[in-house]
């Protein structure tokens, strides 16, 4: 079987991925980047990114993805569109299979393959991402200023994007699923002091309408479907993409793969980065700052410096 070598095997190319690439290919090591598919990943999904440092104006997310890539094949790394299937992390090389046959080896690689929903369950909901379904607050709330929205959940984070929504929507409804939030009560409470937020207990929604954008909600039950402008969801969470380890990592209890501060797995010469580790913010600036850490924590691993050289002169 025919093996390609590289100092550098990178899993995702999202911008955690592509930002280790910068550095690993700035820093002249032999970089690969293997990439199941950019549109699958959450910058890929992102249909308008306005808070990105640097890039005036709106970009969407897959535009800015291009920009990062193409930056990190300026400096040598090699992008390929393969999605890996398995990882042997036995030896002191690192082997990676992937779905197309094609067998890797890396003296160090970095797992950046984030975080994905784990199934977008409700009818009209796939169909509409980035047309008025969103995920983020943080992320879209400028672009609801003075409209109706409805957030989906019934936990600690339903609720604080709402407090997020409120600052921008004229109307926020809060729909919780069943009776009563798994978040604590004082941050439930917390919601009766803004005047645009209602909360509604039992609502869970059936279908998302609209034809190029949401128009309104089916909910299971109602007969009259609600009016909003937008809905964001927070009903199924997120898990961190790591079927391809085989359990070879060692894990976080919320299921994240478990790094030191160099961004180190548990395995020596494994390293990861992006929402495939455990973070309170998911957001592109964060996850491409923790690329390039990992990328210089990489290089100091290979050439055995005893500190991390920043990529600078
Ligand atoms: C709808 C939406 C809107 C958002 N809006 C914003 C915003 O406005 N501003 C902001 O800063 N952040 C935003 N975010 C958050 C931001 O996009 C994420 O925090 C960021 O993309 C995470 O980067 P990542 O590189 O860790 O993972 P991802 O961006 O998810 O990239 C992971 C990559 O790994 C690849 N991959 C997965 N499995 C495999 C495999 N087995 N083999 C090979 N490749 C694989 C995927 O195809 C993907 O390209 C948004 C997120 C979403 C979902």
């Amino acid at each position: 079987m025919n093996t390609e070598h590289y100092d550098v095997v990178i899993v995702g190319g999202g911008p955690a991925g592509a930002s280790a690439a910068i550095y690993t290919a700035r820093a002249d090591l032999r970089t690969l980047v293997l990439d199941k598919d950019p549109h699958a990943g959450a910058l890929g999904l992102a249909h308008v990114i306005a808070n990105y440092p640097g890039v005036r104006g709106d970009i969407s997310g897959i535009e800015l993805l291009e920009l990062m890539r193409s930056q990190a094949e300026s400096f040598g790394a090699l992008f390929l569109r393969e999605k890996v299937i398995g990882l042997d992390l036995g030896d002191r090389d690192k082997v990676l299979f992937t779905a197309s046959g094609k067998v890797f080896r890396a003296k160090a690689i970095v797992l950046a393959t984030g975080s994905m929903g784990k199934s977008r369950e409700i009818k009209g909901e796939q169909e509409l991402i980035g047309a008025g379904v969103s995920y983020c607050a943080t992320c879209d709330a400028a672009f609801y200023k003075g409209q109706v929205v409805a957030v989906a959940g019934r936990t600690g984070e339903a609720v604080e994007e709402s407090k997020v929504l409120s600052r921008f929507a004229g109307k926020v409804y809060l729909l919780c699923p069943t009776t009563a939030f798994a978040a604590p009560d004082e941050e439930v409470e917390s919601l009766s002091y803004l005047p645009n937020v209602e909360v509604l207990y039992n609502k869970r929604i059936s279908a998302i309408n609209g034809k190029t954008s949401v128009e309104s909600l089916s909910i299971a039950g109602d007969e009259t479907p609600l009016a909003v402008d937008g809905v964001f969801l927070y009903l199924t969470g997120s898990s961190p993409v790591i079927d391809y380890t085989g359990g070879q990592l060692d894990l976080v209890e919320t299921g994240c793969l478990r790094v030191g501060p160099d961004f180190a797995t548990s395995v020596p010469g494994v390293f990861a980065a992006g929402d495939v580790i455990c973070k309170e913010i998911k957001q592109a600036v964060i996850v491409a700052s923790e690329g390039c850490r990992a990328a210089l924590y990489v290089d100091r691993y290979l050439r055995g410096h005893s500190k991390v050289k920043s990529d600078y002169h």
